[in-house]
């Protein structure tokens, strides 16, 4: 099925969600946004190691348990293609909230017509006169009584939906907020920083002010790793996210670029103030003794890091801005590591 071709982005996520939502409860699936995601994907026929993978479930016949699910979405969206969780997310909630505006509607809707029908109950019930009346009253109230239970279980059914959507929504902010996060430091992973990147510079380009980025990189964490081996290796790399985090403001933003390596994005900074933020840093890294174990008994030594700061300018974008200051914290490690070194100040800058 090739459902991507000659429609909008909202034409094709209604189209798929008009598929995907009745063979998920067809298979029994629970609609969350993990499994939407992975139902989404199927249906828009792109992921094609996912479509293969799900059509080979289906023809023979396996349950969607929740482990399938589970292992669907961590090995052909999570791993293979993280992007689409964010659109996901988006596309959903714009067809959440149009459904939700529609729940509202029909509500109300419902409850207007249920009054109006007990007002005419009422009315009828008020004429007293002869016996063939009463009956026909008799008649047309239990039946009136029916419409008022039908309708009052519509509404019933209709709150428990709105409550239903209400809760994939805060399932959905959770999700984003995960896809958004480094599981082992818990400070915000690549993705989030691109994002970041590129609407920070995205408003510098709108309004000038200060900007300023460190990398961040722990020294010879190879030979860390190979000393106290890799499980202890991790507890230090979350311990200096956490350092760096506590180290700077709430407006800077700390993200784990990858392996023993941490960007820091600093707004309304400018470079001779990035080289103090950053200096403190790594003094304040260098000079804890680390300890590990029962009681903090085992000592660990000190790790180092080394800083390349590099501050924004009008043409760059946000892999121009990220070189730079790469290039310094090259020369930060060439120049004997645990140290802060600068961009290079280029001649047209002089
Ligand atoms: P340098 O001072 O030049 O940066 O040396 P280095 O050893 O820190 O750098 P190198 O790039 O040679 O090696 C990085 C090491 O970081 C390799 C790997 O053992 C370690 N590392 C990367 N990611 C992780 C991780 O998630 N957990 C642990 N424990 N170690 C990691
Ligand atoms: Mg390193
Ligand atoms: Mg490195």
């Amino acid at each position: 099925m090739d459902m991507a071709k000659h429609l909008s982005e909202t034409e094709l996520s209604a189209k798929i969600l008009r598929h995907a939502v009745p063979k998920m409860s067809e298979l029994k699936v629970p609609v969350t946004p993990e499994n939407y995601a992975v139902w989404y994907e199927y249906y828009k026929g792109i992921n094609l190691d996912l479509k293969r993978a799900i059509d080979g479930l289906l023809s023979n016949n396996v349950a969607f348990t929740p482990d399938v699910s589970s292992s669907l979405y961590k090995n052909y969206i999570l791993i293979n293609s993280p992007e689409i969780i964010e659109n996901v997310q988006l596309e959903t909630q714009v067809l959440i909230n149009s459904l939700l505006a529609k729940i509202g509607s029909l509500s109300k809707d419902t409850s207007r017509f249920s009054d109006s029908l007990t007002e005419f109950d009422n009315a009828l019930k008020q004429d007293p006169d002869p016996v063939v009346m009463q009956k026909l009253v008799k008649g047309i109230t239990s039946e009136l009584d029916e419409i008022i239970a039908v309708n009052g279980e519509m509404d019933k059914s209709l709150t428990s939906m709105n409550e239903e959507v209400i809760a994939l929504k805060s399932e959905m902010v959770e999700l984003r907020s995960v896809a958004m996060t480094d599981q082992l430091t818990s400070v915000n992973n690549r993705r989030a920083f691109d994002k970041e990147v590129i609407s920070h510079i995205d408003s510098f380009n709108h309004s000038n002010f200060d900007s300023s980025l460190l990398v961040v990189d722990i020294d010879h964490f190879k030979r860390f790793n190979d000393i106290h081996g890799h499980l202890v290796g991790d507890k230090v790399l979350a311990y200096v996210a956490q350092a760096l985090k506590n180290g700077v403001k709430g407006d800077d933003f700390v993200a784990r670029y990858g392996g023993e390596e941490f960007v820091i994005l600093l707004p309304n900074t400018t470079q001779e103030e990035a080289n103090i933020v950053a200096e403190n840093l790594r003094q304040k890294i260098a000079e804890r003794n680390l300890t590990i174990g029962k009681d903090k008994k085992l000592p660990l030594g000190n790790i180092t890091v080394s800083v390349g700061v590099a501050s924004l300018k009008a043409a760059d974008d946000k892999d121009s801005y990220f070189i730079r200051a790469d290039e310094a914290l090259y020369r930060a490690k060439s120049s004997g590591r645990n140290c802060v070194v600068s961009e290079r100040i280029t001649e047209t800058a002089i």
